[in-house]
């Protein structure tokens, strides 16, 4: 029984990496191709260059970060290490819900140990060589305390509830769990911005001048209070631009990064900010919301359903079974759904990304919208001919020619 299971565990392992790799691949070569005439003026030969090197440049790291895991994890699964470290665990401790605690700690921290040497590279190297990174080592360093911080403190305490749940109720828990879950996030959508982005980032209202004077009529044309609008200092990290709209209802915001007001002409950020207020008057964030948490309503009950089943615990070589290693079967198991979840919301989110450009386009300046949008992704060295495979899987924005012929439509 359990050697069936640890097989499809494996032989899914293997498909999700044999597909990455492929797909990576594909669009690596695609990447070196001739752009599309209609935005072949978009770099000069020189930048046409650099955007490539920068994408082979990710692709390198992306790769060999992915080799890694993929290794590391088969390892774990022939040799039991999951079940030697719960075994460890276990040794040690008494109580189920700190030996999960403990056992999803130790694997939380091994994996960001894992990833850790390539964030220093992409960020020092990768992104400082093509002239974009603005990080110190101090922002890099604080950035990671404080996100371990709040993974610790948040993740940490919403885990051990969970385990609670599951030790008093067994086979009613997910629901509750779920409900926990949702409730979160519906925190998290409300208040994610005025709580957790001020903790590394500054946010300011808009200064006085010509762009507030434009925005303000702007946002008076569609009853926008700009009130709900902050600059941020993204320059801190990072040249690249960039704007996004968050919350729900009254918690309402739109954010725009410094280096975006920077580098647009006054007209061309007002209709980034028209973009994104699309995507507040479209109910975007509304709906993905919903989506979400009905994706997550029918993992946890699938996850209720299945952790009764010792068999789950057993596929990784464990002699007790436990939450945290039928849990992690689970998951294992559910990665080929995973991956068709995440195809359905990115085509989704592409198709509400569309939505937002018409919007602009119909509210304020076609003009503006697209040359906004060749600013954007030239100066961040997009690659402008990604493979659609690539695309599919990973881009939750349509690519700039998409975007412009949608526009010219
Ligand atoms: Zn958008």
């Amino acid at each position: 029984m359990d050697n069936w299971i640890l097989g499809v565990i494996t032989f899914f392992v293997a498909m999700d990496f044999a597909i990455d790799t492929y797909v990576n691949f594909l669009n690596h070569r695609s990447s070196k191709k001739p752009v599309a005439p209609e935005i072949a003026d978009l770099y000069d030969p020189a930048e046409q260059k650099r955007s490539v090197a920068y994408a082979a440049a990710n692709y390198r790291v992306s790769l060999i970060s992915s080799c890694i895991s993929f290794i590391l994890m088969i390892l774990a699964l022939t040799f039991n290490w999951f079940a030697n470290l719960d075994d460890f665990v276990r040794s040690r401790f008494d109580s189920e819900i700190v030996i999960s605690l403990v056992f999803i700690g130790v694997l939380a921290l091994i994996s960001n140990l894992i990833s850790l040497p390539f964030g220093i590279y992409s960020t020092f190297k990768v992104e400082a060589e093509f002239g974009f990174n603005k990080s110190t080592p101090i922002t890099f360093i604080t950035d990671l305390v404080k996100g371990l911080a709040l993974t610790v403190v948040i993740g940490g305490g919403l885990l051990t509830l969970v385990l609670w749940l599951y030790q008093e109720l067994t086979a009613t828990f997910w629901i509750w769990a779920w409900l926990l879950f949702a409730g979160f996030s519906l925190f998290i959508f409300m208040f994610a911005t005025k709580i957790f982005l001020p903790l590394f980032n500054k946010l300011t209202p808009i200064e006085d001048g010509e762009l507030k004077r434009e925005i303000s009529q702007y946002c008076d044309s569609q009853g926008y209070s700009l009130g709900k609008l902050f600059v941020m200092d993204g320059s801190k990290r990072s040249t690249k631009a960039n704007a996004f709209f968050s919350g729900l209802g009254q918690s309402k915001t739109i954010v725009l990064f410094d280096t975006l007001i920077e580098k647009l002409s006054t007209r061309e950020v007002v209709a980034v900010l028209a973009h994104e207020i699309g995507h507040y008057k479209r109910k975007h964030t509304l709906w993905m919301f919903l989506l979400s948490n009905m994706q997550s309503f029918i993992l946890f009950a699938l996850l209720g359903w299945l952790l009764s089943y010792p068999a789950l615990s057993e596929a990784l070589g464990a002699s007790v079974s436990s939450f945290h290693i039928s849990a992690l079967a689970f998951f294992l198991l559910f990665s080929p759904v995973s991956t068709l979840i995440g195809l359905v919301n990115n085509a989704l989110s592409r198709r509400n990304e569309y939505d937002a450009d018409d919007f602009a386009n119909e509210t304020y300046d076609r003009q503006a919208i697209a040359s906004a949008l060749k600013k954007i992704s030239t100066d961040s060295l997009a690659n402008l001919s990604p493979h659609p495979l690539y695309v599919a899987v990973n881009y939750t924005h349509p690519p700039t020619l998409e975007r412009l012929r949608n526009l010219s439509k």
